[in-house]
């Protein structure tokens, strides 16, 4: 048989096997088990967007190849959108760009300028899709590691100048899977000094803004002076929605570089079903209502849960956007070790820190996108810990 690619061969191992083993022999003696590992909202879509969505499946037109781009009108309700909810300008025509989930635009945007032996840099516990991309485009990893004595920011005065002068690429992404950190103004205006001085793309991750608490709201990186000139937002529709399932994103942004990524598209994809476009652009268009609803279910859900994790005396911050805890491992435990522990005394899955890359050993990360959050609370409440 034909032996795979070096790329295939160097991906790195699956880290959430031993738990998917362990998952298999615990139900396989009969307990029950909760998994809150999966970052996958359980809440089914808005009904209003599946009845958007229903009316434009019945449609001839959407039958055909959609454009690469996006529909026009899928462009400007994102363009609205991003105005009223950053004051952020766009030009729908040249500065957004649909994605099929924003998975697909952060795998494919380090083939628009990652040539050999170019770095990127890339956050450390992280999203595994931005180091894959890079490695599979022939480019070098370099990971910025996220501290929690840096509020889970990269330490930017820490990174190398020799790897600065061949980086081409950063991805960050606040508010932050898996830590839950946020990040304010002053860290991206840093930011994007660093990339005019060193003339590298920033590539901002803002799947979580809409998931947020306490009359917290997340900002765009967008919002901020310059940012236009060094980088691109990715945004879905996964989170904000309920919509995991329907693949639908876009990107944002420097018009260069949606322009770049634009065209790695059209040589790889034919763009997003038109009729999930329609459910999209009816999302958008009424934002504000659906994600309210959406907001309340997981307010009320982190509060018992950083109830119940507070109780069992574990050590963490209530998150202030995300649907993720990151908690500290107690003294004594590998992440692997606790993580194994829970699952086999309390029947409740999480996802250990080190699954996130190195820098998240001595951390486990809860996802409270599990329809049986109240018996979870109740068992995590009861862990002896
Ligand atoms: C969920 C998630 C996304 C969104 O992925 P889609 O492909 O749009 O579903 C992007 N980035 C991060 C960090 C995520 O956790």
């Amino acid at each position: 048989m034909v032996e795979v690619s070096k790329r295939i061969k160097q991906l790195p191992p699956y880290l959430f096997a031993e738990i998917d083993r362990l998952k298999e022999e615990v139900i396989a003696k009969g307990m029950d088990v909760i998994d809150l590992g999966v970052g996958d909202p359980d809440i089914p879509t808005p009904n209003e967007i599946v009845k958007a969505a229903k009316k434009a499946l019945e449609k001839p037109e959407n039958h055909r190849y959609p454009s690469y781009v996006g529909m026009y009108e899928f462009r400007k309700a994102v363009a609205d959108w991003y105005k009223r909810r950053f004051g952020v300008e766009l030009d729908p025509n040249t500065e957004v760009v649909s994605l099929i989930g924003s998975k697909e635009g952060i795998a494919h945007l380090p083939l628009a300028y990652i040539d050999s032996g170019d770095y990127a840099l890339v956050p450390d516990p992280g999203y595994p899709v931005y180091p894959v991309a890079v490695m599979f485009a022939g480019g070098e990893v370099y990971k910025m590691s996220l501290l929690e004595e840096n509020g889970f920011l990269p330490d930017l005065d820490a990174i190398d100048r020799d790897i600065l002068r061949k980086t081409k690429l950063m991805f960050i992404g606040y508010p932050n899977n898996p830590t839950s950190a946020v990040a304010e103004k002053d860290f991206y205006k840093k930011v994007i000094e660093l990339a005019k001085e060193f003339d590298f793309i920033v590539a901002s991750d803002n799947a979580y803004s809409e998931i947020c608490y306490d009359n917290y709201k997340p900002i765009s990186f967008l919002e901020v002076e310059g940012a236009k000139d060094v980088g691109i937002e990715f945004h879905s529709l996964s989170k904000t929605f309920n919509m995991t399932g329907w693949r639908i994103g876009f990107a944002v942004g420097n018009k260069d570089v949606i322009a770049a990524l634009g065209k790695v598209k059209t040589n790889i994809d034919s763009g997003i079903f038109q009729a999930v476009q329609e459910a999209g652009i009816y999302a958008l268009n009424n934002a504000e209502t659906l994600n309210k609803n959406i907001r309340d279910v997981f307010q009320t859900r982190r509060d018992q849960m950083a109830e119940a994790l507070q109780k069992a005396g574990l050590e963490f911050k209530k998150p202030l956007a995300t649907f993720y805890f990151w908690v500290k491992v107690p003294e004594g435990f590998t992440s692997a070790e606790f993580t194994k522990k829970l699952l086999q005394e309390k029947g409740i899955v999480v996802t250990p820190g080190n699954g996130f890359g190195d820098a998240g050993e001595g951390y486990f990360r809860i996802s409270i996108t599990n329809p049986r959050i109240e018996e979870a609370v109740e068992r995590i409440k009861s862990a002896v810990v």
